[in-house]
């Protein structure tokens, strides 16, 4: 194996684990303001970036480690190097200045942060440095409106930052259910993000210690950090693809079959770098796959529907399955059901925040091909949901399952009355 910065991947050096610990530090501060309502006082809570960050960095390199030890103990030899394919079954050590032969490769090379060319471009973050700031500014403008765009913004505001997303679309979060868009939408602007929805920007100047950020609106923005979160792209740049001849898509991502396996016979691709759904279980079940398949006796190709995700925004998005635009698109009858409240524990607050449930049933098998939560724990939900969905749980099933009370869950198989077409 080979590796060029550190073992563990995106998601365990600078994506869903240390954004994990940063969504659990921003909560803080909706806790401790729920914490009154029930008699708490809580005197000069405040929040320490550079020890977060610290422990942060701690934690990431533990896990490193672990990684590393786990490889060892597996019997890999692990090259801490760059490598390029300089053939089908020909690999080039950068750091030892030699080929290494393989009878089957595999990359898993995932992806790099994209950021559009506009003027200015040079003076903006991404999530690769958001981990890493010394300081957190006073003011932090976020470009983008996918989950990265999204849960940056929760998490700075969340820790007392003034935040300003721009998205270039009519809703944040294309792609997601829209009834979810448009809820979390309203709720990020209560939690005070300055949200603005169609809103491009032209260039970045910067002045001094601050960037002025220039908008199609004809509106000018000052700042104190410019973070884009514009989408990922696949990570091949220079990785040899040509040499080996491997073929790869439109986006540059390479591309792959059902099995892993591209059009070089000895070469296979799993993870981000096949654009397929770029989340860390899939590509962790695809690599297990191509191993099964390869290795195993067993040929396996994974199956793509009904994965389940979440947004760590605030509050949380967990969501399976088919949105409601798309189950019309589907399914000739679609029963929705829906519901709209305030969660308990928020209940002698005044915190005006709203939880969502939804579920999306094809009206004529019931089948729950949809389900969308906008609320504390909808990712746990979520996971728990994708067993029900995958299984090909009807809504009589779901009303068959007695409630639990009193949870926010329970909600999922009391909802009886369908939303009026
Ligand atoms: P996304 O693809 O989710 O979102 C990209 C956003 O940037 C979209 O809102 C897109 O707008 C916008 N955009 C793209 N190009 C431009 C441009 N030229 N100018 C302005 N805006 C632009 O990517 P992210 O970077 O947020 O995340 C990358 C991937 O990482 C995700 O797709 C997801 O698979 C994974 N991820 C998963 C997480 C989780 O599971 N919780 C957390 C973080 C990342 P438009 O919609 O109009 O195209």
């Amino acid at each position: 194996m080979a590796e060029e910065y550190r073992v563990g991947g995106t998601c365990v050096i600078r994506g869903c684990v240390p954004k994990k610990l940063f969504v659990y530090a921003s909560h803080f501060a909706r806790d401790f303001e729920t914490a009154k309502s029930f008699g708490w006082t809580i005197d000069k809570a405040e929040f320490d970036w550079p020890t977060l960050i610290a422990n942060k960095d701690a934690e990431i390199d533990r896990l490193n480690a672990v990684y590393i030890r786990n490889l060892k103990a597996a019997g890999a030899e692990l090259f801490l190097s760059r490598a390029t394919l300089a053939g089908p079954n020909t690999v080039h050590i950068e750091a030892e200045g030699r080929d290494i032969t393989a009878k089957t490769i595999l990359i898993a090379t995932g992806g790099w942060p994209f950021i559009p060319e506009i003027p200015g471009a040079e003076h903006v973050i991404t999530s690769n440095e958001a981990f890493h700031l010394e300081t957190l500014p006073d003011h932090i403008t976020v470009v983008g409106g996918g989950f990265i765009a999204v849960e940056f913004a929760c998490i700075f505001n969340g820790m007392g930052v003034d935040v300003s997303l721009l998205y270039r679309g009519e809703q944040i979060l294309r792609g997601f259910d829209d009834d979810l868009r448009d809820a979390l939408h309203d709720e990020m602007i209560k939690s005070g993000i300055d949200v603005r929805v169609m809103c491009d920007v032209m260039s970045i100047e910067r002045e001094g210690e601050m960037f002025e950020l220039e908008l199609k609106t004809g509106h000018r923005l000052q700042t104190g950090l410019v973070m884009y979160a514009t989408g990922r792209r696949p990570n091949v740049t220079g990785l040899g693809l040509e040499a080996a001849g491997v073929e790869q898509g439109p986006s540059g991502q390479i591309a792959v079959d059902a099995w892993s396996k591209t059009n070089i016979d000895s070469i296979y691709a799993v993870g981000d770098v096949t654009d397929r759904v770029s989340l860390t279980p899939v590509a962790i079940r695809e690599g297990h796959a191509f191993a099964d398949t390869v290795f195993g006796g067993k040929s396996i190709a994974v199956d793509h529907s009904d994965i389940a995700s979440a947004v760590f925004s605030q509050p949380e998005i967990g969501t399976v399955g088919l949105t409601e635009a798309q189950a019309r698109e589907r399914f000739e009858s679609v029963v929705i059901y829906r519901s709209t409240f305030r969660p308990m524990k928020l209940s002698l607050s005044e915190l005006d925040e709203k939880m969502m449930m939804k579920l999306v049933v094809d009206g004529v098998s019931d089948r729950v091909v949809g389900c969308h939560i906008l609320g504390d724990g909808a990712g746990e939900m979520a996971q728990l949901l994708g067993i029900a969905v995958k299984m090909g749980a009807t809504k009589a099933d779901f009303d068959a399952t007695m409630a639990l009370h009193p949870t926010a869950a329970e909600e999922l198989v009391t909802m009886r009355e369908p939303v009026k077409d």
